[in-house]
């Protein structure tokens, strides 16, 4: 019997807060549970990834896993991509950016595939010099609302899928689809290399992009399919299951 894929999860951050009841003045790495076990029900197993200093390289790491996935989370920093912030709500997470940005290329040296779920998508975009809208609603004209803290993931719109992509061959025959929507931010500017994958309809918000190099697989998704049970939506597990094959192709 083969041993089980080895997914590596980039984890969110709770800073040091002097409030918090446990774990006073202390750093914690977290993981949001569905998105493990998701991964766990396709017998895959899902490892949160640490931040380290010193005794262990990034690059020690990622050669102990098969695949990574970029988890969603904080916003992305403005100073990440050359800008300062807006209000100071949207300053976002520096530190997750940094330490997320250094896993994302050594995973790319690596030849490792990854998957980049919202925020992750969104990562992947400014780790390759791309740009974000701080604020989608107040800074692209005609936007519609991609995110409503009553409803959460219950909010959704449809995407236009770009023909003859590789997001089209993951769901072949479909040219739309409904996704959940729960982001604030979104693509501005698309980083090194990048090819749209899909678009929301009808604000061409970009919802999805992919990596076009050789050899590699670099899959950005705006929506949580690991939340996506609502049948009428696009279908979470085609996008598990492709990234797991060329997990499994590559390793
Ligand atoms: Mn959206």
């Amino acid at each position: 019997m083969t041993s089980p894929l080895r997914i590596g999860i980039s984890a969110n951050f709770f800073h040091p807060d002097p409030a918090r009841p446990v774990y006073k003045g202390k750093t914690l790495l977290y993981a949001e549970e569905s998105l493990l076990h998701w991964i766990g029900r396709s017998r895959a197993v899902p490892l949160l990834i640490p931040r380290l200093t010193g005794f262990v390289k990034t690059r020690d790491i990622v050669s102990n896993l098969d695949g990574v996935i970029f988890s969603g989370g904080a916003d992305i920093s403005p100073h990440s991509y050359g800008e300062e912030p807006l209000r100071k709500e949207w300053a976002g997470d520096y530190d997750r950016d940094q330490y997320e940005m250094d896993l994302f290329h050594e995973a790319l040296d690596a030849g490792k595939p990854i998957l980049g779920i919202c925020r992750g998508h969104q990562m992947i975009n400014v780790a390759l010099g791309g740009t974000m809208y701080q604020d989608t609603a107040t800074q692209k004209d005609g936007a519609h609302i991609h995110r409503n803290w009553e409803i959460y993931d219950e909010l959704k719109h449809e995407i236009a899928i770009v023909p003859h992509s590789i997001l089209s061959g993951i769901f072949p025959g479909r040219d739309k689809g409904l996704v959940n929507s729960i982001h604030h931010q979104a693509i501005k500017d698309i980083g090194k290399s990048l090819i749209v994958q899909a678009t929301s309809i009808p604000d061409n918000v970009i919802e999805s992009v992919w990596l076009d190099l050789p050899s590699q697989y670099v899959l950005g998704v705006q929506w949580h399919p690991e939340w996506q049970r609502d049948v009428e939506m696009m279908n979470s597990d085609y996008i598990l299951q492709h990234f797991l094959t060329a997990v499994r192709t590559s390793s």
